[in-house]
């Protein structure tokens, strides 16, 4: 297996930037990250950024009126005017429903969803099941994908020790990130059910199903293949 391959059945977290990538090379089209909008509009002092500073000093999350108005503003930059790849917003139903009006209100409305389908089960063994081979990270080692299986406790690649992050085997952490998700009614899964039934209905946005199940490779090929 050469490196291509291996990076071929990196965990389910690490693919999403693989997806993402590709799109990116081959629309030439900005990946925009909201977590990146929140840093850049504090860093900058915004008015919006001063505003939501305040929030995430007091330790609370920033509200849906500052966070939207970001997006948007982020949007309409010169890099963004051939198209753009939205990443982590929105995540549950709500935001979904009022991005969707402000976008419209602004003239810019959503082209595609994509929706990469992964069983909960699944992604939660490909987080826990993640190794990391202490002489390289980037050999890629996971007890429950057997095309990566290590050997042992010994690295695959080049039979090193291996080690666990700890932040993959916080089981109560991933439950409470997948309960968030995987919710159907007001979580990620609506917010993107919001749209998929706005696409049944004959609205102007597509809905795009993903087998999230194989590897980056396949992913991305079906991806693009659905894209033309
Ligand atoms: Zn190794």
């Amino acid at each position: 297996m050469d490196n291509e391959d291996l990076e071929n059945y990196v965990a389910q977290e690490g693919q999403i930037v693989h997806y993402l990538a590709a799109l990116k090379d081959k629309y030439k089209i900005p990946h925009i990250e909201s977590g990146a909008i929140f840093r850049d509009n504090i860093q900058n002092g915004t008015e919006l950024g001063s505003k939501a500073k305040a929030y995430i000093d007091r330790g609370d999350l920033v509200p849906d009126e500052i966070t939207i108005p970001m997006i948007l503003d982020r949007l309409k930059q010169a890099d963004c005017k051939n198209g753009w790849l939205l990443d982590g917003f929105p995540r549950n139903r709500n935001q979904a429903v009022k991005l969707d009006e402000s976008l419209q209100a602004a003239g810019m409305a959503l082209d595609i969803v994509v929706e990469i389908v992964l069983d909960r089960d699944i992604a939660k063994k490909r987080i826990m099941g993640r190794r990391l081979c202490v002489k390289d990270n980037n050999h890629p080692n996971n007890i429950f994908i057997d095309a990566i299986k290590p050997d042992g406790n010994s690295c695959r690649v080049c039979g090193a020790d291996l080690k666990t992050r700890s932040d993959d085997q916080d089981e109560d952490a991933i439950n409470k990130r997948h309960e968030i998700y995987y919710d159907t009614t007001v979580g990620t899964l609506a917010a993107a059910y919001y749209f998929r039934d706005i696409a049944a209905a004959g609205g102007s946005v597509k809905y795009l199903t993903l087998n999230g199940e194989p590897g980056v490779k396949e992913v991305t090929a079906e991806l693009l293949a659905k894209l033309k």
